[in-house]
C-alpha cells in the first residue's frame, strides 16, 4: 500500500508516534479515494464531512476552471466582484428567510468566531455589552481558541484550557430530558447573556449526538423570548445532511446568525460565511469608525471559491440533489435498522444520511484505542470510517450506491465480532 511514513507533515488529529502513516491518494471521483499504487477507499465520511455530492462533480470542476480564467484573490475591502455579489444573493434567498447579510470567510472554525465576534459587537454597539455564549455540552464549533472555547472540554483541548473562555454550558437534550435542557437554557437567559450557539438537530464531533426539531424550536423561542440571540451552527448540517437542505428548516427555525461552511462548495474548495439578521448587520452602521466589523481573512470571498460554491448552488437548483438525498436516507435507514436489536451496539441512530452506533466495548471516549484499531481494520477493508471513539457512523457522499454502503455495513459487522465485547 501507498503507506507514506516518512514525511515532514505533521497531520491534524494524529498521534504520529501511534499512527506514524498515510495513505497517499492520488485521485478521487465519486464515492471512492485511490492510492499511487491503485488501493482504493470507499470514502464513508465524505472526506471528513466536506465532501456532498461526490468528489470531483463535474459542474463545479468546470466552474474552477473557468474562473482561474478570470480572477485569483483580490482585496475584498472597498472592492467586490461577481461571484462573491451573485453568491450572497443567491444565500440570502435559500437560507432561512431574514439572514439577510452575508459575511465571507475560509472555515468552519473561522466563521463561528465571526458569528461569536458580531453578537459580541452587536450587544456593544448597542451600549448593552455583553459577552457570555450559552452552549450544549458535548458541543463542538472548531479548534481555534474561541471555538474551542465554546466547545466541550475534551482531551483535545485539555492543554490549551487556561486560554479557554467561560461558557454557561446546558445539558444535551437527551431523549426523555429534553425539558432539563430548556429549564437551564430558560435560567442561563436571565443573566443576560450575548447569544446561544448550536449545532442543529445533530452534534458532530461530540459523537453524532442527535435530538429532535421541536426541542430546536424550543430552544429558539427560549432565546427569542429572553431577547438572547440565536447562533446556529449549520458548519456541518448544512447542505442536505440532515435530510433538508439546512437543519434548521426542520424546526421551522430562523436564527439571528447562523454558519455555513463544510458543504458550501460541495466539498471543492475551503469557504464559509456567517449570515445575519439586518439587525445586527445595522447595529454596527454608524459614523462612529470603530463601531465597524473588525474581522478579515486575507482570502475572504476567493473568487474561485465563490464560483466554485455557485455552481454548487446550480447543482442543488437541478433538484437532483434533494432526491439523491431522499434515496440515500432510506438507504441509509434500512441499513441501520438491522442493528437496531444487535447486543455488540448500543444506540443504532439516523438523520439524515448519517447513520451511528456505538460499539459495545470496555473502554469509552474519544481516545479509546479500539478506534485506532478500528479505524485500520476499515483502512484494510478499503474504507474510509474514523470513528469516534467507540462510536462507528456512516457519513457518504450523495453519490454512493446500494453496493457500496453494503460494503461499510458488512464491515461494520465484521469489526463487532473482532472488537466488541457484546
Ligand atoms: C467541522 C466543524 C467546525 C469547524 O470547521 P473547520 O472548517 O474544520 O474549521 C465547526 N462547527 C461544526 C459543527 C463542525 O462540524
Amino acid at each position: 500500500m501507498s503507506l507514506v511514513t516518512d514525511s515532514a507533515v505533521w497531520r491534524p488529529f494524529t498521534q504520529h508516534a501511534l499512527q506514524p502513516g498515510a495513505f497517499k491518494i492520488a485521485r478521487a471521483e465519486g464515492a471512492w479515494l485511490e492510492a499511487e499504487d491503485g488501493t482504493r477507499f470507499l470514502d464513508a465520511i465524505s472526506s471528513w464531512w466536506v465532501i456532498t455530492h461526490g468528489h470531483r462533480h463535474p459542474a463545479i470542476m468546470q466552474a474552477i476552471r473557468e474562473e482561474t480564467e478570470r480572477l485569483d484573490q483580490i482585496i475584498f475591502a472597498g472592492f467586490t466582484h461577481e461571484p462573491a455579489e451573485a453568491l450572497a444573493r443567491r444565500l440570502v434567498t435559500l437560507t432561512p428567510p431574514g439572514l439577510d447579510y452575508v459575511f465571507y470567510s475560509d472555515s468552519g472554525s473561522t466563521c463561528v468566531e465571526v458569528a461569536i465576534k458580531m453578537a459580541l459587537g452587536f450587544w456593544r454597539n448597542r451600549n448593552d455589552a455583553r459577552s457570555r455564549v450559552i452552549a450544549l455540552e458535548y458541543g463542538y464549533h472548531g479548534d481555534t481558541i474561541g471555538t474551542m472555547s465554546a466547545g466541550a472540554r475534551s482531551p483535545f483541548n485539555a492543554p490549551y484550557e487556561p486560554l479557554l473562555y467561560e461558557v454557561t454550558r446546558i445539558p444535551f437534550p437527551m431523549r426523555g430530558r429534553e425539558q432539563q435542557t430548556l429549564d437551564a437554557l430558560a435560567r442561563a437567559c436571565r443573566d443576560k447573556p450575548a447569544a446561544l450557539l448550536v449545532e442543529p438537530l445533530i452534534l458532530g464531533a461530540g459523537g453524532m449526538l442527535m435530538y429532535g426539531a421541536d426541542t430546536l424550536a424550543e430552544m429558539r423561542r427560549i432565546c427569542a423570548h429572553y431577547g438572547v440571540l440565536f447562533i446556529a451552527d449549520e458548519v456541518m448540517t448544512g447542505f442536505g445532511r440532515t435530510g433538508t437542505l439546512f437543519a434548521c428548516e426542520q424546526a421551522d427555525v430562523i436564527p439571528d446568525i447562523a454558519c455555513y461552511a463544510k458543504g458550501l462548495t460541495g466539498g471543492a474548495l475551503p469557504l464559509a460565511v456567517t449570515m445575519c439578521k439586518s439587525e445586527i448587520f445595522e447595529a454596527h452602521l454608524s459614523q462612529d469608525r470603530a463601531r465597524a466589523f473588525f474581522h478579515s481573512s486575507s482570502y475572504t470571498a476567493n473568487p474561485i471559491a465563490c464560483a466554485a460554491a455557485l455552481a454548487n448552488l446550480d447543482v442543488w437548483a437541478t433538484g437532483e440533489p434533494a432526491a439523491r438525498v431522499a434515496a440515500l436516507c432510506d438507504m441509509q435507514a434500512t441499513r441501520i435498522a438491522r442493528f437496531a436489536d444487535d447486543a455488540r451496539f448500543s444506540n443504532a441512530r439516523r438523520l439524515g444520511i448519517i447513520t451511528a452506533l456505538d460499539l459495545n466495548v470496555a473502554q469509552s471516549g474519544y481516545l479509546a484505542s479500539v478506534s485506532l484499531d478500528l479505524m485500520r481494520f476499515f483502512n484494510e477493508r478499503g474504507l474510509l470510517l474514523r470513528p469516534l471513539g467507540p462510536t462507528i457512523y456512516v457519513f457518504p457522499p450523495y453519490c454512493v450506491e446500494d453496493a457500496e454502503l453494503d460494503l461499510a455495513y458488512e464491515a461494520i459487522g465484521d469489526a463487532a465480532d473482532r472488537f466488541g465485547r457484546g
